[in-house]
C-alpha cells in the first residue's frame, strides 16, 4: 500500500512509538539510551517495515519500564505498612484499630490501582493524625508512667514529647528517604528529592509526621503518575490521529465514485472504533487496561484496513476482469468491423467486376469515366475512348457453341491488357464489347495502342477441337475535345466502331470529332 492513508497510518505509528517512547524516558538509563536511538531511527524511516520493526524491538523495554513502574508500586506500598507499625510503636499513642483495618484492606485491595493512590495516601495521613490525636487508653499506666516521666516538660513544653521518641522520627524519615531513593526517579526531581529529604531529616516534632508522609509520597505520587498522564495524554493524541486518518481516507477515496458502498462500510467501521477508543479512554483506569485498550483498537483498525485493501484489490480485480471483457468485445468489434469492411469491398469489387472475364464491368465504367473526364481539363494529354467489338461473335456461338465462345470472352483482354499501361483501363462494356479508357495520351499513340490490341487478337491463337478459329476485333477509338460529356465522347467512339464494321471489320477507326 502506498495510498495516502497508508502513509498517513505509517506516519501515526511512528509517532506513536516515538511517543511511547518518550513516555517510558526517564526510568532507565539504558532504556533511555535505546529510546533515543530508536526515535532517531524511525525519524529518518518511514516505511511500514522499519516502523514495525522499531515497534517488536521496543516491546520488551516497554514490559521492562512496565516491571520498573510496578516495583515503584510496591515500594510505595511497602512504606505504607512500615508506617503503620511505625505508628503502632509510638509511647502513650494508640492507633484506632477499626480505622487501621480498613486502611490495610484499603491498601491490600487498591494499591496496583494508581488512581487510588492519592485516597490511600490520604487515609494512611488521616490514621497517623487519628493515632496521634488518640489518648492511649487501653495502656492507661503507661500514659500515667509517660506524664510521671516528662510531666514537669509536658506542661511547659510541647516539643519535649517528641524529643523523647527521636529513635520514631528517624524511623519514620529512614522509611520515607528510602521510598524515595528506591523511587529511581528522573533526574529533574533530584531537587525536590533533596528539598523533601532535608525536611525529614530536620523534622524533630510527632506532629510533622503527617506532612513527612505528606511530602515524601506526594511526590513519588507525581512520578508514579507520570506515565498515567503521560499515557492518557498520548492516547488522546493518537485517538485525534485516528481521527484523521479516518478523515483522510475518506478525502482520498472521494473521487472514486465506485468504491462507494466498500468506503463507506469501511468510513462508519472505523468512525465507531475511533469513537469507541474515545469513550473507553475516558473510562479507563488503570495503565494496564489502558495499554491493552489501545492494543486492541489499533489491531481492529489494522484488520479492518487489512479488510478493506482485500476489498480494494478483489475490486481492482473485479475492474480489471472488465476491462479485460471489455477490451476482448472492442477488439472483437474491431475484428467484426474490419471483416465486414472487407465483406463490404469485395462486395462491391464483385459489383464492378465482370465474372466471366474478371474484367471491371459497365458498373465501373460509369464510375471512373466522369473523373477521368474532369482530370482530362489538368493534363497535358487527351483522354481516349476506345469501343472494342469482336468481329461475328455470333457465328462463333453459333458454329462452336455458347462455351466456345465464352472461351474466347475469357481470351480477348488479355491480348487488350499487353497493349496498355497500368493508367489504362479496360471494361467489359456488355455482351462482346469492351471499352478501353486511356488517360493522358495524344490520338496517334491512342491509336498506336489500339492498333496494337487489334493485331494481338488477330494473332491469338485459337483452337476448337483441333481446328483454329480466327478471331478479329473491330475499334471505334475518339478522344475527349474541351467541352464534351462522356456520353458524347462514348457515342463519338461507338459510331466510328460502326464506320469500322461497315468498312470490314478487323480495323481501327479514329473520330475525327
Ligand atoms: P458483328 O460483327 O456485327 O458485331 O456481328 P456479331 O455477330 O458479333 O454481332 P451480334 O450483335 O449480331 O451478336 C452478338 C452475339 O454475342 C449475340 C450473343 O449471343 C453473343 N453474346 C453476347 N454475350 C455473350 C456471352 O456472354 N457469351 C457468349 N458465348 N456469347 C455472347
Ligand atoms: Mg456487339
Ligand atoms: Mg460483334
Amino acid at each position: 500500500m502506498s495510498d495516502p492513508a497508508t502513509q498517513k497510518l505509517i506516519e501515526t505509528l511512528r509517532k506513536a512509538v516515538s511517543r511511547t517512547s518518550m513516555m517510558a524516558e526517564g526510568i532507565d538509563p539504558q532504556l533511555d539510551l535505546a529510546l533515543k536511538e530508536i526515535r532517531n531511527s524511525i525519524a529518518s524511516n518511514v516505511d511500514s517495515v522499519a516502523v514495525n520493526k522499531v515497534l517488536k524491538d521496543l516491546e520488551p523495554k516497554l514490559l521492562k519500564a512496565d516491571k520498573a513502574r510496578d516495583a515503584r508500586a510496591k515500594k510505595l506500598r511497602d512504606t505504607l505498612h512500615d508506617l503503620v507499625d511505625l505508628l503502632e510503636r509510638i509511647p502513650n499513642h494508640s492507633v484506632p484499630q477499626k480505622q487501621k483495618k480498613d486502611f490495610l484492606t484499603k491498601v491490600r485491595s487498591h494499591w496496583q490501582s494508581m488512581h487510588q493512590w492519592p485516597d490511600l495516601v490520604e487515609s494512611c495521613i488521616a490514621l497517623i493524625e487519628a493515632t496521634l490525636e488518640e489518648p492511649d487508653e487501653e495502656q492507661p499506666g503507661k500514659r500515667s508512667l509517660f506524664k510521671k516521666l516528662f510531666s514537669k516538660n509536658d506542661s511547659n513544653n510541647q516539643g519535649a514529647t517528641e524529643q523523647n521518641h527521636p529513635h520514631i522520627l528517624v524511623d519514620v524519615a529512614q522509611t520515607l528517604t528510602s521510598l524515595l531513593d528506591n523511587l529511581s526517579l528522573p533526574e529533574n526531581f533530584d531537587d525536590q528529592i533533596s528539598d523533601v529529604k532535608s525536611f525529614l531529616n530536620d523534622s524533630k516534632e510527632l506532629k510533622h509526621i503527617p506532612k513527612m508522609v505528606a511530602e515524601t509520597t506526594n511526590l513519588a505520587l507525581i512520578a508514579l503518575g507520570k506515565n498515567q498522564q503521560d499515557l492518557t495524554s498520548y492516547l488522546s493524541q493518537l485517538n485525534s490521529q485516528l481521527a484523521s486518518i479516518n478523515a483522510s481516507i475518506v478525502t482520498s477515496y472521494k473521487s472514486q465514485k465506485t468504491l462507494t458502498n466498500t468506503r463507506n462500510d469501511f468510513n462508519s467501521s472505523l468512525q465507531q472504533q475511533v469513537s469507541d477508543t474515545t469513550t473507553d479512554v475516558s473510562q479507563a483506569t488503570d495503565l494496564n487496561s489502558l495499554k491493552n485498550l489501545i492494543g486492541d483498537r489499533l489491531n481492529t483498525i489494522s484488520s479492518t484496513m487489512d479488510q478493506y485493501q482485500k476489498q480494494m484489490l478483489d475490486q481492482d480485480k473485479q475492474a480489471a476482469q472488465s476491462i479485460s471483457q471489455l477490451r476482448n468485445k472492442v477488439s472483437r468489434m474491431e475484428k467484426d468491423a474490419s471483416t465486414l469492411r472487407l465483406n463490404l469491398q469485395q462486395k462491391l469489387a464483385q459489383a464492378m467486376t465482370d465474372s466471366l472475364t474478371n474484367l471491371p464491368n459497365r458498373a465501373a465504367y460509369q464510375d471512373s469515366i466522369l473523373p477521368l473526364c474532369n482530370m482530362n481539363a489538368k493534363s497535358n494529354g487527351q483522354l481516349a475512348l476506345a469501343v472494342c467489338d469482336i468481329d461475328h461473335f455470333k457465328n462463333v456461338n453459333d458454329t462452336w457453341g455458347h462455351l466456345a465462345g465464352d472461351k474466347v470472352l475469357r481470351l480477348i483482354p488479355r491480348q487488350i491488357r499487353s497493349a496498355l499501361t497500368e493508367k489504362d483501363m479496360a471494361f467489359r462494356y456488355g455482351g462482346e464489347e469492351f471499352v478501353i479508357l486511356i488517360p493522358n495520351t495524344t490520338p496517334d499513340a491512342a491509336k498506336m495502342k489500339m492498333e496494337a490490341i487489334r493485331q494481338a487478337v488477330e494473332k491469338m491463337p485459337f483452337n476448337v477441337q483441333g481446328q483454329p478459329v480466327p478471331i478479329t476485333i473491330s475499334i471505334g477509338i475518339a478522344l475527349l475535345t474541351g467541352n464534351e460529356t462522356h456520353e458524347e465522347l462514348f457515342e463519338r467512339a461507338d459510331k466510328s466502331l460502326y464506320v469500322a464494321k461497315d468498312q470490314g471489320r478487323n480495323q481501327v477507326v479514329f473520330s475525327s470529332n
